[in-house]
């Protein structure tokens, strides 16, 4: 299986276009020892003719554009075949209304986060306009499933709706299916927003070769000095990097599994590679993923 990282920044992106922190002023400024980023979003194959996406980020297009093996060939014929959704998130499916120019796909989610969008959303009927269009397919938490050849699992998360949906709706629905993480191929797990790691989830991961981890805050301070966020990371449901019971501490004992942090906020010292929470992560024995990595799995 390849997979292509072809998107490493949380919600926003990075720079941000309404954020002149300074991590975004000095990306503009071209002063930064560190790269610009396009929102998380991964694309994996078994097969040249046929790739999966995993999300639909905001960025889509772009990301499409950057990568030869998603360039459209004979005409109108695509190789993307399916998408993937984590989650319901604005920065997890925005990009799926990109998708709509009479293209065949198949959307797999879980039930509750296809009813968001199909049932509450009129404008996901843009995915809808001819018969066949869309295929949804609602993904089991438990046991496996294939797409395009690959075999794909879900990792149980426990996350939240997205703030977008109204709280009856979301009361109605199963708190399981709000958000969940991906091993792909046995072996690579995706988990870019988990606000915490029970002793379960952990043992899982042991047996992986990748894990792509959500690398959203260096601490858990960092979103309550954002505009408007006002809380911590964990509150918004995501595991800081540092301090007790960070993922570096959490995940220390992962030894064996090559990890990387993605889904990185364009707020956390972690983007410039001069820093010491750089340096940090690197000597903790963790990368830091990048817009473009390929992983051969
Ligand atoms: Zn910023």
């Amino acid at each position: 299986m390849r997979v292509r990282v072809l998107g490493t920044a949380a919600g926003g992106g990075f720079p941000q276009w309404n954020c002149s922190c300074s991590n975004c002023l000095r990306v503009r400024q071209g002063v930064f020892s560190g790269t610009p980023r396009t929102q998380a979003q991964l694309a994996f194959s078994c097969d040249p003719d046929r790739w999966t996406l995993v999300n639909a980020s905001p960025d889509l297009r772009f990301q499409i554009e950057a990568t030869p093996e998603l360039w459209p060939r004979d005409g109108r014929r695509s190789p993307i075949s399916g998408v993937i959704l984590t989650g319901g998130e604005v920065d997890q499916t925005l990009g799926l209304l990109l998708l709509r120019e009479f293209h065949s796909f198949q959307i797999h989610s879980t039930a509750a986060i296809r009813r968001i969008l199909t049932e509450d959303n009129s404008l996901f009927g843009v995915l809808a306009r001819f018969a066949g269009q869309v295929d949804w397919r609602d993904i089991p938490l438990e046991g496996e499933f294939f797409t395009a050849g690959a075999r794909v699992e879900a990792l149980p998360l426990s996350g939240s709706y997205p703030g977008f949906v109204n709280q009856s709706r979301a009361a109605a629905l199963d708190p399981a299916e709000a958000d969940i993480g991906l091993l792909l191929g046995g072996t690579l797990a995706f988990l870019p927003g988990v606000g915490c790691v029970p002793d379960a989830l952990l043992e899982r991961l042991r047996s992986c070769d990748i894990l792509l981890f959500d690398g959203t805050f260096w601490s858990d301070g960092e979103p309550a000095r954002i505009p408007g966020l006002g809380r911590t990371a964990r509150q918004i449901g995501h595991l800081p990097i540092s301090g007790a019971s960070g993922s570096l501490e959490r995940l220390a004992s992962l030894t064996g599994v090559r990890k990387m942090y993605i889904h990185i906020n364009n707020t956390n010292p972690i983007l410039d590679e001069s820093s010491e929470e750089y340096e940090k992560v690197r000597d903790s024995g963790w990368e830091v993923a990048q817009d473009g990595m390929e992983i051969e799995l």
